[in-house]
């Protein structure tokens, strides 16, 4: 189930029945303000919802406070060790603040950043990663999604026991079926959103197929409020590929392309036009579903899901509306009548 409570990063809710917000972090030197900045637009511009951004020591402060100031999305600040650094990140404008509490220390430390983020109306997120299993979980005879679940759930209780319940809670594996499992046990446990990912997934197609993998599987089974897909590199892929997973899935308005894998019955360049449509429909925020498909014997009724589609013919091309074809076109002006009719339910 998506998380019962809502928590606000900004002015962005994240929980319940709110879309599933998409995430992505800076990999800039949070010194280097302007080029933070500029990142922040980029991916932003890419569709990210929230941005984090690492803020190191107290020095990274007054930088943090001017990419606050200049975003247009709100910005999680992440925090490891420094009590003092989650506090003036907060009073720098963080929306949300990501810690460890079991990092931080000092049970009064946490306290304290609590105090600060209860005043400034923000949320933490807390959680855990399979590097950071407390050892009393891992020693035990649970298994080992469980322990990070409970390792997770530990920090949730620090919080709870300081009467602080605007939590987020993150537990990231980069084992997918780990990831899942422990996910969907604390899922069952608490009413708090969830931050979902697959963490260290590894460079571009790796990460694609094993983020794809182990977040449809959550998404799918209505667990997971806002997400990041880890990917080693320029982070606006990270957004690219969570947007195109959250459509393709159903989550987010989009165009989808279906197209046929083709056989020996294909009468038209499929993968060709499939990109053409894929380039028409680029950046379009509207339900749409549009088929390229081989040949018309198979392909208006495998595709008759589809909002408009086209499938080869031994002359050309027949164009059909939710599996009923409308017109039948030679091969020379195909690829134009179908762009006219596509443009036209774009536009309508
Ligand atoms: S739609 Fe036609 S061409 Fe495409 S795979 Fe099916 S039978 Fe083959």
């Amino acid at each position: 189930m998506f998380s019962k409570k809502v928590v606000y990063v900004g002015e962005i809710p994240v929980g319940g029945n709110n879309p599933i917000t998409i995430q992505s972090m800076t990999n800039t030197d949070t010194l280097d303000t302007e080029k933070t900045i500029k990142q922040i637009i980029n991916l932003s511009n890419a569709g990210a919802d929230i941005v984090r951004v690492s803020v190191r020591t107290l020095e990274d402060i007054p930088s943090f406070k001017e990419i606050c100031k200049n975003s247009t999305v709100p910005i999680v600040s992440d925090i490891h060790f420094d009590y003092k650094v989650a506090i003036e990140s907060i009073k720098a404008g963080a929306a949300k603040v990501r810690i460890n509490p079991g990092n931080i220390g000092e049970s009064w430390k946490v306290k304290e950043v609590v105090k600060v983020a209860k005043e400034y109306n923000i949320p933490i997120r807390v959680g855990a990663n399979s590097g950071s299993i407390k050892k009393e979980f891992e020693n035990s005879n649970m298994p080992r999604y469980q322990a990070l679940a409970e390792s997770a759930l530990q920090e949730v209780k620090i919080m709870e026991d300081l009467g602080f319940e605007d939590i987020v809670i993150s537990i990231k594996s980069s084992d997918a079926k780990e990831n899942f499992l422990a996910n969907k046990y604390i899922s069952e446990k608490v009413p708090y959103p969830l931050h979902i990912g697959i963490t260290e997934a590894g460079i571009y197609e790796d990460a694609l197929i094993l983020s794809s993998a182990g977040l449809g599987a959550l998404l799918l089974n209505n667990i997971g409020d806002t997400l990041r897909i880890s990917i080693a590199g320029d982070p606006v892929q990270e957004v690219l590929v969570a947007k195109k997973l959250l459509t393709l899935l159903g989550f987010k308005k989009g165009t989808r392309i279906v197209a046929c894998p083709t056989c020996a019955r294909t009468e038209i360049k499929v993968e060709e036009l499939a990109s053409k449509v894929k380039e028409w429909t680029n950046g379009i925020e509207k339900d749409l579903t549009i088929a390229v498909m081989g040949c018309v014997v198979n392909g208006p009724g495998e595709a008759k899901h589809a909002d408009i589609g086209i499938a080869g013919t031994k002359t050309g091309g027949a164009i059909f509306i939710n599996g009923k074809i409308v017109k039948t076109v030679p091969e020379n002006i195909l690829e134009n009548t179908f762009k006219e009719y596509i443009d036209d339910i774009k536009n309508g």
